[in-house]
This record gives structure tokens, sequence and C-alpha cells, in this order.
């Protein structure tokens, strides 16, 4: 199954901002980022002023239109158990002993192991490189916007381009309404 969605959530996976969820979606709100009635999560869409959330530079021709035009995109919300977010854009990352690059099947496995309802502390959750044979930490890894665990993420999902880019403004007003940091990943699948 192919998704494609957009997500904002906090840049270290073991925060948890949950009691912060319903302040931040009414901050996106007011700020006309989301629309739709915030007592129905089901009818919440991007709003008239998205673009202070992120930007798409090559925009998706839909009828009458693009994929991110106000409304056109769901809006939804994880809030709850750690969830890794990725698809087949996840990019590789670097062992943080020796530099060599990781295997890309061992990182898809640690992604697989929380859906398939593991515990955060299962070996799975451990990328051993197959060059100094040391553990790397799959929470711990540096994804860049590829992918990313959380606790709590926000997401916008439709006919965008792969190439969307969050606008800082909106990182810093989501990074202070949850109380912590946030950073924006892009997931798509081929
Ligand atoms: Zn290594």
């Amino acid at each position: 199954m192919s998704r494609k969605y957009i997500a904002f959530m906090p840049v270290n996976p073991r925060e948890n901002p949950a009691d912060r969820v319903d302040l931040a979606l009414a901050a996106l709100f007011e700020n006309g980022i989301v629309a739709g009635d915030l007592r129905d999560r089901a009818s919440l869409r991007n709003g008239p002023n998205y673009t202070l959330l992120f930007k798409d530079p090559d925009p998706r021709k839909q009828e009458g239109g693009f994929g991110c035009d106000p409304g056109r995109m769901t809006v939804s919300v994880h809030c709850g158990d750690m969830k890794g977010f990725s698809g087949d854009n996840l990019e590789p990352v670097a062992c943080i002993h020796c530099n060599s690059e990781l295997p890309y099947n061992a990182a898809q496995d640690a992604f697989w192991a929380l859906r398939d309802g593991k515990p955060v502390d299962d070996p799975m959750m451990t990328m051993e490189c197959y060059h100094c044979g040391e553990g790397n930490s799959a929470l711990d890894a540096d994804w860049s916007r590829s992918g990313g665990f959380a606790h709590v993420a926000i997401l916008f999902e439709g006919e965008t381009s792969n190439r969307v880019e969050p606008n800082p403004a909106g990182l810093a007003l989501l990074s202070q309404v949850l109380g912590t940091p946030v950073r924006f990943v892009q997931v798509h699948g081929w």
C-alpha cells in the first residue's frame, strides 16, 4: 500500500507531549493552517493559510486545482505508543561508531518491528553494523526528512509532490505549543 504524507513530530522521539495535542490543533486552527471542526477530527483538512506550515514547490495538478489546495489534504493525529513513520524513501544512515553506511534492511526492520507491536527495547530496534559489529539505536539515528519515531505526530495527507518544504515559522509555532522542538518528515512509496 502506497501512502504519501508529511508529518510534524518532536525532534526527540522519547518526548510525549500528548497533553498538548489539543492546544497544538487549536493553534493550527487559529492560524488558518488547519480547517474543519476541532471536535470532529475526521473533518480536519489543510486550511487557507497552510503555507505557514509547509509549501509544495512543485504542486500536483488535480481536477480544478492542485492537490495541496486548502481543503484537499486530510489532517490526522497520531498520539499514544511510539510509532515509526517511514516509506520507500527512507534514507540510509551512517554507523555512529565507524561511519559506514548501515544496511537498508536493518533500518526497515526497525520501523517494521514497532509496526508489528514489538517494544521499543526490542533487539530489532538496534541496527548492527556489518563493518564494525557495533549496535546503533534506530531511535537515535538521523533519518533526515525521510522518517522518524514519535509518540505524537500531526499528519497531512494528500496529492503533493515528494518535495514538500516545511516553513520555519510553522515549525516554531508547533514547537512552542507542544513544548518541545518539532521537525518535519515526508513519507512516500514509489
Ligand atoms: Zn560500524
